[in-house]
């Protein structure tokens, strides 16, 4: 086997929940870099929020941000992708559906400095980051009334609503997989298994998409509904970047480019999935 690049969900996935990065998880970003294996974060962040991440997990890539809205070339410009929608529109819309439903949700704009740092335990330098989106709108709500907003939605058949771990995301019709031949083309990574890590429902479209899907547990275990989505993935043996690093380890021990040495390796049959 030969990994052509890893792409990864960043939150709950290769990051703790509080937003920080263990040292397994480090170590392993920098043994993929070594082995000349392209990682692509793949996140609900936005662009803004990716810039000062990728520098302490020192990634040096493209990245799909706002759930395949956007994606981030390395320098920082950003590129809205087919199938977003602005966030005025979002905006616009999300307004006429809680009057529509009555469902007690907000936006994340709408969340003081103090209510979004309990949720995502971001400082104030970072929620300032979080809140500059460019075609995604968080909502905090119970997801006991996600069918509900859901049932409302086909009046603005360009949009979705789809369930991360911590928000309700309202989006245009698209998902994290959309940005993947964006980032693989400007990562210039060719023939290979594309390799691809997630924690969450928002997720499965890109683990599907994936040659080799690696489903990373929570503390309570893996995503049961991510599971069912995509039931040939591998799970991770512990939560978050633990688990992360464990997969991308074993991973690369298995990767014969790694073994020779990316640059000289030699093309073999069979080694290319896609
Ligand atoms: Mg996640």
């Amino acid at each position: 086997m030969r990994i052509r690049a890893v792409l990864t969900d960043l939150d709950g996935t290769l990051l703790e929940p509080d937003g920080s990065v263990c040292a397994e998880a480090l170590t392993a970003v920098a043994a993929l870099a070594a082995a000349g294996v392209p990682v692509l974060p793949v996140t609900s962040k936005t662009a803004a929020e990716l810039a000062p991440l990728l520098a302490r997990l020192a990634i040096d890539a493209p990245a799909g941000c706002e759930n395949g809205a956007v994606v981030r070339l390395p320098g920082g410009t950003t590129e809205l992708l087919p199938g977003a929608v602005p966030l005025a529109e979002l905006v616009a819309v999300f307004a006429a559906l809680r009057e529509r439903t009555g469902a007690p949700a907000r936006t994340l704009l709408e969340l003081s400095d103090a209510e979004m740092s309990s949720l995502t335990s971001l400082d104030a330098a970072s929620l300032a980051l979080a809140r500059r989106r460019q075609a995604t709108l968080p909502l905090v709500v119970e997801p006991a009334w996600d069918e509900r907003l859901r049932a409302a939605l086909p009046e603005w058949p360009r949009l979705r609503l789809v369930r991360g771990n911590r928000f309700l995301h309202l989006h245009g019709d698209h998902a994290k997989d959309g940005a993947v031949p964006r980032l693989l083309a400007a990562a210039g990574a060719r023939g290979g298994t594309i390799v691809a890590c997630g924690d969450a429902p928002n997720d499965a479209e890109l683990l599907a998409r994936a040659d080799l899907a690696v489903i990373v547990p929570g503390s309570a275990g893996p995503s049961a509904e991510l599971r069912r989505c995509v039931p040939g993935a591998r799970v991770a043996p512990h939560p978050h970047g633990r688990g992360w690093a464990a997969a991308m380890t074993t991973l690369l021990a298995a990767d014969d480019g790694h073994a020779r040495g990316h640059a000289a390796r030699p093309r073999t049959r069979g080694a290319a999935r896609s």
